[in-house]
């Protein structure tokens, strides 16, 4: 059905001399979003998530060594009130949940404790199964670390970019691990080697050879618990890559300049991650109550009020079209927008005509 109410605004990505793998990944799924992501217009939609938030802190602290256990809690607790500062601003002036209540907090920390926590002699402290290597895979010991001959190695979260073949990115770990030149990337959930994956630590080994001039042998995921996937590098896959991205790179700067539209892929296994729902047409369109994702709705505003403490805000709904006409949202944590507005929200509760904003619920006034 058409939403002839709805101006559609299609994002306006400004030119892109390099890609990273978090936009190659993205403009896999679907271009729009893509643009959405580079516009800064829109780029403020995309907000640091809880998951996100775990993996921030885990990063910050796997790469460190602890010589007693309240080391490490000191350490852990430092970072996460950091991330939450960072989250509060992101969110601000919704209050986002203490890292506590963030998922798989508490699993993370244990898990990291017990790659990380070691006595003066080495020996780790909070006991750590044996590490896991499928065959083939190399395990990083002691010994390896004293490996590292080329100046400068181990690389940590170092950022690299080459304008020439157009990449950017941030390896977590760039190392020389049992004699390979190795790419390492952590992950604090699962470690699946996805195809997404497999490109970002593709893509940080064409920039590791753009750097050093040699290629790495070895590209790894290591998991908070010591579980480890990798591969051998073959220098057909880095072509392969390089190829994909300068594609990328191509049709987003011909977006950019006004000549190409970005395709949109709007479906219920595309949308339901996306941040940009609440500002995209082409999602409104095909939007089916039976996607599996936070609710959106996009209306005029005809009131605002109180109910106690709480701020509501009553729009006229204009999309989707199987929603009740009308739709009462209580709890926004945001100043009311006009009255008249054409306006959307996601990622609140409720399918009836009543709904109650949550910390997360991001909102957008549409232009007209
Ligand atoms: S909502 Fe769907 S169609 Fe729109 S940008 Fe996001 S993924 Fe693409």
């Amino acid at each position: 059905m058409a939403l002839p109410e709805l101006t559609w605004r299609p994002p306006q990505p400004p030119v892109v001399d390099h890609v990273t793998p978090s936009l190659l990944a993205t403009w896999k799924q679907c271009q729009l979003r893509a643009g959405f992501q580079l516009d800064p217009v829109t780029s403020g939609l995309h907000k640091m998530g809880l998951r996100a938030a775990v993996g921030i802190v885990a990063h910050a602290v796997l790469e460190r060594r602890f010589v007693s256990q309240n080391e490490f809690e000191d350490a852990w607790a430092e970072e996460s009130s950091r991330t939450y500062k960072h989250l509060e601003r992101e969110w601000a002036p919704a209050s986002p949940p203490t890292p506590r209540n963030w998922p798989r907090w508490a699993l993370t920390k244990h898990q990291v404790a017990r790659r990380v926590v070691h006595d003066r002699a080495g020996n780790a402290i909070v006991t750590a199964p044996a590490r896991r290597a499928a065959p083939g895979q190399l395990v990083r010991s002691p010994a390896t670390e004293q490996a590292d001959r080329t100046p400068g190695l181990p690389w940590r979260e170092r950022w690299l970019e080459d304008h020439v073949i157009g990449l950017g990115g941030r390896p977590d770990l760039v190392e020389r691990s049992g004699g390979a030149l190795t790419v390492v990337d952590f992950k604090t959930g699962q470690g699946d080697m996805t195809d997404d994956r497999r490109d970002q630590l593709l893509i940080y080994a064409a920039l590791v050879h753009s750097s050093l001039g040699e290629l790495p042998a070895r590209a790894e995921i290591r998991c908070a618990d010591g579980g480890a996937h990798g591969f051998g590098i073959r220098s057909e896959e880095i072509d392969d890559v390089l190829r994909r991205t300068a594609s990328a790179r191509a049709l987003l700067n011909e977006a950019a300049a006004g000549r190409r539209a970005l395709e949109a892929t709007p479906g219920p296994e595309t949308c339901p991650s996306c941040p940009f729902r609440l500002a995209c047409g082409p999602f409104l369109q095909s939007y089916q109550p039976d996607w599996v994702c936070g609710h959106v709705v996009a209306g005029r505003v005809r009131g605002t009020g109180l109910l106690g403490v709480q701020r509501y805000l009553d729009l006229d709904v204009v999309a989707p079209h199987w929603r009740p006409r009308q739709l009462r949202l209580i709890g926004l944590a945001e100043s009311a927008p006009e009255h008249g507005r054409l306006w959307s929200v996601s990622d609140f509760e409720g399918i009836s005509a009543t709904g109650f904003a949550r910390w997360n619920t991001l909102t957008w006034s549409w232009p007209e």
